[in-house]
């Protein structure tokens, strides 16, 4: 454990699931139509070019989770981040939740997703978060993402809404080298005295709709007990006219749709009070350690 005067110096990792708000799939599995998209507009790149700005002036890289579509038809914007310092990375194919059991089709699906944003990044693209993150039973599915050519994946977010079964990928909290080489690096979870375990210092709804101090105390709490944290944030976050489709469910309009309007005020004033990189930088001496130790995920389930 680090002083917790020194918790403000580490430099965390913050990160951008690349989609527009017609990928939202809460509504079940019918996709957006072609006539739901153009009623709605097309918003994710006046809303990145805005979050480009932003850090812009705060000379922060981050790293970008470009879904594989948003990258075909981004290309300008891939350009953009990429002269900017930006680390690019793929968030899939399609926007809905891996599947529980690893299958070929998800392996063949991902290959597909890195090739695509590779093929127009025009560099080698290490990094996966998986759309809605991934929870305790979904970890099977880290098998397809090492095995499409990922060095790491940050999706693992797993809730602990009951207080009991820790589900915990290895003894501590943080990067770990999983069986077949992949390196998860988990997004934080803050512990109440309860017992409950809750993504308050993860980015998301937790910058957006809780008081902005609680927010960075939950992060310099993480600092100070772990070490770098990985923040996530989307385009849609920062963009309070973003349509929601027909069907999606009351709570997930409510969840998503809170503190809109204050979020990029926030974000700059947390980029401003604390130090940011891209996954791959901050978390580099993982990342380009020899193999060694490796969980296994069968371990981690124990
Ligand atoms: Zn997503």
């Amino acid at each position: 454990m680090i002083p917790a005067s020194q918790a403000t110096q580490v430099r965390h990792a913050l990160s951008v699931d690349v989609e527009d708000w017609y990928h939202d799939q809460s509504r079940g599995p019918a996709p957006a139509t072609a006539e739901e998209i153009a009623h709605g507009g097309r918003r994710v790149a006046d809303n990145l070019s805005r979050l480009f700005e932003l850090f812009a002036r705060r000379k922060t890289r981050v790293t970008l989770f470009f879904l594989a579509d948003m990258a075909r038809e981004n290309p300008k914007l891939v350009r953009q981040a990429q002269v900017a310092g930006h680390e690019i990375a793929c968030h899939g194919l399609h926007h809905r939740r891996l599947p529980q059991v690893a299958s070929r089709q998800l392996t063949a699906e991902l290959c597909d997703a890195r090739r695509a944003v590779e093929d127009v990044a025009g560099i080698r693209v290490k990094g996966f978060r998986a759309p809605y993150f991934l929870d305790i039973a979904q970890l099977g599915a880290l098998d397809s993402v090492a095995d499409a050519g990922f060095d790491y994946d940050s999706s693992f977010m797993p809730l602990r809404w009951s207080g009991r079964a820790p589900p915990r990928l290895a003894e501590k909290p943080g990067p770990v080298r999983l069986g077949s080489g992949l390196w998860e690096i988990p997004l934080p979870l803050s512990r109440l005295p309860s017992g409950h375990e809750l993504p308050l210092a993860a980015g998301g709804f937790a910058l957006r709709g809780l008081p902005y101090r609680f927010f960075r105390r939950q992060l310099d709490r993480w600092a100070d007990e772990h070490g770098p944290a990985v923040v996530y944030t989307h385009p849609w976050e920062i963009d309070p006219g973003s349509p929601k489709l027909v069907g999606t469910p009351g709570y997930v309009r409510f969840f998503n749709g809170l503190g809109r309007a204050r979020v990029a005020a926030r974000l700059e004033r947390l980029l401003d009070e604390r130090r940011f990189g891209p996954i791959s930088d901050v978390f580099a001496s993982w990342l380009n350690a020899t193999p060694g130790t490796r969980e296994s995920i069968e371990g981690a389930q124990r």
